[in-house]
């Protein structure tokens, strides 16, 4: 039998979602990497044009997954630049609404017809300027699955929680928020991205020892509410991800990619990552 096959009983939409993110290699299975790029509030329409083409000549076929999430406005933009390459569109934030009188948001559905495979929610940009609770991500990652994304559920603790030694308690808090929404079903479909505040767009990063530590208590967590959830479920590391520290990063058993910011807004460095995952 299969490492596959050995792997636990998948009801088929489970057996959908292992597909597409685990390989068997050497007999051992394996999650595909994800690297992802936030362009958070950069952009414009002659700069995108320069960036996203640098990007997809210098990329070429790779082995792991590569995604761009990019400002709303750019969506349709980068849809049509994006057209026959091998890197998936991504939004930024998602409404907790489907529809309605909500100004200025934007909703899943709208995502979705512009082509995003990906949306991250809970960047600790939004959890810290705009107050999102653990239960406003969570059901901003409910709307993303109703509406067939894919939720990158960022995670992380302050400088103050790490020294503080609540690092565990405050990471295990936030994913266990979004899990408690979630069937398992849903579960597997989702990604996790484990950023540390104090590493995101400072240059400082977690060492790879430190990130492992974290990353294998989440995939405890994810194990706790399904089996399948803690083989499937890729979790991502984000905070100052330059190519100089990624290969070491993403060597970790636990570390299936990288949410990258400052660096995705320069092609030779984001390529240069996606490189060191695969
Ligand atoms: C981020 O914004 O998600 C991020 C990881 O930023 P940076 O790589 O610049 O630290």
């Amino acid at each position: 039998m299969s490492p596959a096959d050995r792997l636990i009983q998948f009801d088929h939409a489970e057996s959908v979602a292992l597909q597409y993110r685990v390989i068997e290699f050497s007999g051992k299975l394996m999650r595909r990497k994800l690297i992802a790029g936030n362009w958070k509030m950069n952009g414009s329409l002659a700069a995108n044009t320069v960036l996203l083409e640098g990007v997809k000549a210098a990329l070429g076929d790779t082995g792991c997954d590569v995604a761009i999430c990019v400002p709303a406005p750019y969506l349709a933009q980068c849809q049509a630049l994006l057209a026959g390459a091998n890197i998936a569109l991504g939004a930024q934030d998602v409404s907790i609404h489907e529809s309605g009188a909500y100004t200025g948001e934007v909703a899943a559905p709208m995502l979705h017809e512009f082509g995003c495979k990906y949306v991250i929610v809970g960047h600790s940009e939004r959890r810290a300027y705009h107050r999102e609770s653990d239960e406003t991500v969570a059901r901003k990652a409910v709307a993303a699955l109703k509406s067939g994304l894919i939720p990158i559920v960022c995670v992380g603790e302050t400088l103050e929680e790490r020294e503080t030694g609540l690092t565990n308690a405050v990471v295990g808090r936030q994913v266990d928020a979004v899990l408690a929404a979630l069937d398992t079903e849903s579960t597997c479909k989702i990604v996790i991205a484990y950023e540390p505040v104090w590493a995101i767009g400072t240059g400082k990063t977690a060492t790879p020892h430190m990130a492992q530590e974290v990353h294998a208590m989440i995939r405890e967590h994810l194990a706790a509410k399904s089996a399948n959830a803690a083989v499937t479920v890729p979790i991502l590391y984000g905070g100052s991800m330059k190519p100089e520290n990624a290969v070491d990063l993403l060597a970790m058993q636990d570390i299936d990619g990288g949410l990258i910011g400052g660096a995705a807004l320069k092609a030779a460095e984001f390529v240069a990552i996606v490189r060191a995952a695969c």
